[in-house]
């Protein structure tokens, strides 16, 4: 296998394997491995495996990091999302905005506090939420936008965040997939836009809008070895909200104030993140060599529209728009090649059955369905991989 021959010439022997995945989390783990088990065994000795000092002291890691005021360490992105909307106050008879084009956990979390998820089009080339659009479907039962970061892309925030001050609504970032982006670099490619832009400039996503959540699952850029996530606030009652969301509702052991949730984050996998955290930039940097070298090995093919590679992107994904009709040939190329590819999404949000026929239309999300393809990426991907992948795209466009 061609891939197998390549990785032994360039990398770690124990990298060889004959199909080459979307994600390789081995290279990570070996790189960090004796951190790693030293901070596991001192969570198994300390006999506390909820909470306790390792979540505290991450959540503390975490906030100075992303410049926040608070971070609280929950479960999961999903219930992230879900706690933010309730600490919001968000319920039955609310609309939240947000995009089609994402994961289903977004409008799922919408969904599960009983408001109705409005679907509102993407932009196409950013594949964000378009703030453009968003203006029209606001309506009196609108309390929150939802925009994602999809791909490790920042939204464009700055026409967002008028929006909100304007018909004061709250802003929740859905930062599942960007830990590490930062908003409106000095740079081209970039969503700048002028009236905000100055202060928004490069703060990180999850540190702009009213509230931010995020995902450790372990695929995500800052991944934990289980489920994880984590809620950033600068606004010191939605932060006490959540924290007391998270624990079923209580600020003290049995004194229940709320309905809330079981959602905690366990002691290993904060132990796990806090050893990973001080390297997010650095891997964040990899990935978007990473895209660096796909696009500058993908340029001139007619049929392939390649992302933009800005500062503040963290390529959670790198995917590209395949033209004419011809994704999928191309997907099903790859795979005899012996290359995974994925596409993320094939269904829009708002096609699931749940939703379907409730709101207009959205083109873009739609047609973006059709031609999106994300190939392999992680920090460590080797360049002779990522040539031998695009020498395999442009055979498959060379073809007779
Ligand atoms: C992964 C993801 C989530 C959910 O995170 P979990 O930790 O898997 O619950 C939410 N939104 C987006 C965009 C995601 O990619």
């Amino acid at each position: 296998m061609t891939y197998g021959r390549l990785m032994m010439e360039t990398s770690a022997p124990d990298a060889v394997m004959d199909i080459i995945p979307i994600l390789d989390l081995k290279a990570q783990y070996q790189s960090l491995q004796p951190d790693i088990d030293r901070a596991v065994a001192r969570v198994l000795a300390s006999g506390q495996f909820i909470l306790g000092p390792e979540v505290q002291a991450f959540e503390e890691e975490v906030a100075a990091y992303l410049g926040v005021r608070h971070a609280v360490a929950v479960n999961s992105g999903t219930d992230a999302l879900v706690i933010s909307l309730r600490s919001l106050g968000v319920g039955p008879g609310d609309e939240v905005i947000t995009t089609p084009f994402s994961f289903f956990a977004t409008a799922e979390a919408i969904s599960l506090v009983g408001a109705r998820p409005v679907f509102v089009d993407v932009e196409l080339d950013s594949f964000n939420l378009d703030p453009s659009k968003v203006a029209a479907a606001i309506t009196p039962r609108t309390k929150v936008i939802l925009p994602v970061h999809l791909f490790g892309r920042p939204a464009a925030m700055g026409g967002m965040m008028e929006l909100a001050q304007a018909h004061g609504l709250a802003i929740l970032e859905d930062c599942a997939q960007s830990f590490g982006a930062r908003y409106c670099p000095p740079c081209k490619n970039c969503p700048c836009e002028r009236a905000t832009q100055e202060a928004l400039a490069h703060r990180f996503t999850g540190a702009i809008g009213t509230m931010g959540a995020f995902s450790f699952f372990p695929t995500k850029n800052l991944g934990a070895y289980g489920d994880g996530g984590l809620i950033t606030t600068n606004d010191e009652e939605l932060a006490e909200r959540s924290r007391m969301l998270r624990v079923h509702g209580s600020r003290q052991r049995y004194h229940h104030e709320m309905i809330g949730y079981n959602s905690r984050l366990d002691s290993l996998q904060a132990a796990i993140l806090r050893v990973k955290l001080p390297h997010i930039d650095r891997w964040n940097q990899q990935r978007r060599r990473v895209a660096q070298t796909y696009n500058q090995a993908l340029a001139g093919l007619e049929a392939v529209v390649t992302p933009a590679v800005s500062a503040g992107h963290v390529f959670h994904q790198y995917t590209i728009r395949v033209l004419n009709g011809q994704r999928d040939a191309l997907a099903a190329y790859l795979k005899e090649a012996g290359i995974s590819s994925m596409i993320y999404y094939p269904i829009p949000q708002d096609h699931c059955p749940m939703y379907k026929g409730q709101s207009p239309p959205n083109p873009v999300s739609d047609r973006l369905a059709s031609e999106v393809l994300s190939l392999p990426i992680w920090p460590e991907l080797s360049d002779a991989t990522i040539e031998y992948i695009a020498a395999t795209i442009r055979q498959f466009f060379h073809r007779s």
